[in-house]
């Protein structure tokens, strides 16, 4: 056999079934945090014992393979990644990828309450961009949805991030009873503040100790009351991920809308999760994973890492199935803080 017929899979890319490439890896550094969202968290969480965490020189390590194999962009998230204890490190090391090319974006994904203290570093590091989750902007709602947190403690971070030169954008998630009254003041802040702002419909992922149906706001009514105040057009042009947006005329700010819910958006799907335990799950909506670990740790080289890898995205659902069941519990038991949203 001569060597052009040997295809050296550390260097193909990652084309599932569909023909879908695999460009984006959202990769979970804990799943612990220092809020407790309603809609996210019980108040009683369990969190895996630190020792089943992969080390940040194995999360380097992994991310580094899908660099290998065309990822271009890494999203850093959680459970809350500021909390986890030396996470700079991991941003430092993958910041190599971006001063070589391979990778176009390191981002990630924060409740911002240690924003304050890692913005100015997180941008030396190569982050330019920072989605920041913010729900409410009055402070007794904020401690209520949080369960703990303190919403100036968040509003410094917003600064410091602005401050430190990084992109903000706002991920907030639409609630039943609560986005109805916020919706037009978190408009206005965001765009205000040069920040683009994404609503989210609850996804019903674990136990929360609350009924889902009681929270979910579908954003077809939200849109309808956003459009009683403000001008909506439709920007035609994706960025590739599952949110939809739209220009306001009166801010020229963009609002995205994700419906995981509603609307169907896998046929585009470019991307892939890995926990912070280093199980790779192909599918935010359905239980299709693969653990990596063995392949990380049984091995010095990387090919039993990329054979699981390419093992994994042979077989990445077509969609996913969403749903609440009749009495309002969720039909995946695992929760958001898992695998970062
Ligand atoms: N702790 C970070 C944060 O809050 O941004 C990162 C992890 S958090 C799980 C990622 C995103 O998922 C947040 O924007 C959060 O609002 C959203 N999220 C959490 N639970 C959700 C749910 N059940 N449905 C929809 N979005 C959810
Ligand atoms: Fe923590 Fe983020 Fe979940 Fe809130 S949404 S509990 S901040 S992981």
């Amino acid at each position: 056999m001569t060597a052009s017929f040997v295809t050296n899979a550390s260097s193909c890319p990652l084309t599932d079934l569909f023909g879908r490439r695999i460009t984006y890896l959202r990769l979970s550094a804990t799943d612990r945090c220092d809020l407790r969202c309603v809609y996210c968290m019980a108040e009683n969480m369990t969190f895996l014992p630190r020792r089943d965490l992969l080390t940040l020189e194995e999360m380097d390590r992994l991310a580094s393979a899908f660099v290998a194999r065309g990822v271009s962009k890494i999203r850093i998230t959680g459970g809350e990644p500021l909390v986890r204890k030396d996470i700079l490190t991991l941003f430092e090391a993958l910041s190599r990828h971006l001063t070589r090319g391979a990778l176009k974006e390191l981002t990630l994904t924060t409740n911002g309450t240690l924003l304050a203290k890692y913005a100015e570093a997180l941008a030396r590091a190569g982050v330019r961009r920072v989605n920041v989750s913010l729900d409410t902007l009055d402070a007794t709602r904020f401690r209520e949805i949080t369960r703990r947190g303190s919403l100036g403690v968040v509003m410094d971070g917003l600064q410091a991030a602005q401050d430190a030169g990084l992109a903000v954008k706002l991920n907030a998630v639409a609630l039943k009873g609560v986005t109805e009254d916020e919706i037009h003041d978190l408009i206005a802040f965001a765009h205000g503040r040069g920040m683009d702002l994404t609503l989210i419909e609850t996804m019903p992922l674990g136990d929360v100790g609350a009924d889902r149906t009681d929270q979910y706001l579908p954003l077809t009514d939200l849109r309808r009351l956003i459009e009683t105040r403000w001008t909506l057009t439709d920007i035609r042009e994706r960025t590739g991920g599952p949110a939809r947006y739209v220009r306001v005329a009166e801010t020229g700010g963009r609002i995205g809308f994700i419906t995981p819910m509603s609307h169907s958006f896998c046929e585009t799907c470019n991307r892939v999760r890995v926990s912070a335990t280093g199980v790779l799950y192909t599918c935010l909506g359905q239980e299709d994973k693969i653990d990596l670990r063995p392949a990380l740790r049984g091995f010095e080289s990387d090919q039993a890492l990329h054979t699981a890898i390419d093992a994994a995205i042979k077989a990445k659902p077509r969609g996913h199935d969403f749903r609440i069941d009749r009495r309002g519990t969720p039909t995946l038991a695992r929760h958001m803080s898992a695998l970062g949203g």
